[in-house]
């Protein structure tokens, strides 16, 4: 064994100085921000313009202080324009927008037995990449679709913007009436207006998530319904889409219930829908409403070379590790990528088989070899970064895949899956970090994994 590792290590020192393509030691160290207050919930109210693409808004933002003494409180906020900022009485504070940043004067001083309640009206001066306008094409009908990873929510909500702070959140917003609107949580009702033909979605998320994970899909969907039980599940496609949606996505329910027995944790959140988007390439989570490239919907030939049902799972597994447990700090991007990428490998040897599992898992490691071999070697837990997006990368999927399916091997099954479901119920709806897996690892298996990780 001894020998094994030094061949080994051997072998990966001369990968790693004869292949370092890119030197990712010279990107600046992140550390997770200091925070003020605890953002709680988020009363989103959006009137849309799509044809005229604009937008006016209002955030109405409940927080604690984290300190004594807060009297100032700032948000992030990219491209929108302020235009006033109101206390829960109505009563106009001072502000100052500027450096994507809005700093807000409090009209008294408060500590962390308190709760601070004010609102932020604005409106949307430029087209921005966090909530993009989409033209209709011959192949799209026209949408809105929000984009808000990993830093892009701020750009059309004024609101704390890191995945540390979990809120609650309602999206409410009127369109004109031939649109539908899908977002996070329980839709509590539609209201119309027959006099300007316009209608009002009023969604709730109910249960704490970070903001990255907004979703905010509008057009002319057809939407198909399932589920699970009790548990909604609803495909958003365009008109064009609807016989071969049926089909494409019709394991969903299944891959869910999978992932319920495997994890030990039921399905966390109030329903579960996919949204068609034409700015999607494969998929994007967001909680319980999971954004996915057109491609997701094929033909019955297309789908006998190309099946989405991988990225389908991939996204589903994500509703559990990112969005009900989430990476406290751009560093552990392995906490959601490489849970999601192992459980859509667990799938797939439940769903296809051995042998389609075990080509799956090599296909996944010869990725990360092509990385590590021709762009350069990084520790999977990495604080060096220009923007969060460079740890989203092929250490993060399938490398930290296949370390978890070492870590599978070294603890058995049933510890494994132990050690997930254990994980899940401690750090529900909370942020967190690879220490705390160890110490998760370390409390159920009783086995010090320290000289693992
Ligand atoms: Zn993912």
């Amino acid at each position: 064994m001894k020998h094994l590792f030094v061949i080994l290590f051997l072998l990966t020192m001369d990968l790693g100085l004869s292949a370092q393509g890119i030197d990712i030691y010279q990107r600046p160290v992140n550390l997770e921000p200091d925070r003020d207050f605890d953002a709680i919930h988020y009363r989103v109210k959006l009137d849309i313009d799509i044809d005229g693409k604009q937008l006016t808004g209002q955030n109405t933002v409940i927080l604690t202080p984290l300190r004594s003494n807060l009297n100032k409180v700032t948000l992030d906020a990219v491209s929108l324009v302020v235009t006033d900022v109101l206390d829960s009485k109505g009563i106009p504070l001072s502000y100052k927008q500027g450096e994507d940043k809005l700093h807000i004067n409090l009209s008294g001083t408060y500590s962390h037995k308190d709760t601070v309640k004010f609102t932020v009206k604005y409106y949307l001066a430029e087209q921005v990449s966090g909530l993009k306008f989409i033209d209709k094409t011959e192949t799209n009908p026209l949408q809105v679709s929000s984009d808000c990873f990993p830093d892009q929510a701020r750009q059309w909500i004024p609101c704390y913007d890191y995945p540390h702070d979990k809120v609650t959140q309602e999206m409410i917003v009127t369109v004109d009436n031939n649109y539908k609107v899908l977002s996070n949580g329980k839709l509590l009702g539609i209201t119309e207006d027959q006099e300007n033909g316009k209608h009002t979605y009023h969604w709730k998320q109910s249960k704490p998530h970070s903001t990255y994970l907004i979703n905010l899909s509008i057009a002319d969907y057809t939407v198909i319904e399932d589920s699970l039980g009790a548990l909604p599940v609803n495909y958003w496609v365009y008109k064009r889409h609807e016989q071969d949606a049926k089909r494409s996505f019709a394991k969903t329910p299944y891959m869910i219930d999978f992932f319920n027995r495997i994890y030990g944790y039921e399905y966390p959140w109030e329903k579960y829908d996919q949204v068609v988007s034409a700015h999607q390439g494969g998929g994007a989570e967001a909680t319980s409403a999971t954004l996915l490239g057109e491609g997701a919907v094929t033909t019955k030939q297309e789908e006998i070379d190309f099946s989405f049902e991988g990225i389908i799972a991939h996204e589903i597994a994500h509703q559990w590790w990112g969005d009900l447990i989430t990476l406290r700090s751009w560093e552990h991007s392995w906490m959601n990528e490489s849970f999601a990428t192992y459980s859509d490998y667990l799938y797939k040897r439940y769903d296809w088989g051995e042998d389609e599992a075990a080509f799956d898992l090599l296909r996944k490691k010869n990725a990360y070899l092509r990385e590590a071999h021709t762009r350069y070697m990084r520790p999977i837990v990495f604080n060096q970064y220009e923007n969060p997006g460079q740890n989203f990368d092929s250490h993060a999927y399938p490398k930290g895949a296949n370390v978890l399916h070492m870590l599978r091997f070294v603890l058995g099954d049933d510890t494994f899956f132990r050690v997930l479901s254990e994980f899940l119920h401690r750090f529900e709806f909370q942020a967190v970090s690879t220490q705390d897996f160890m110490q998760c690892v370390k409390d159920v298996s009783g086995m010090n994994l320290d000289l693992f990780f």
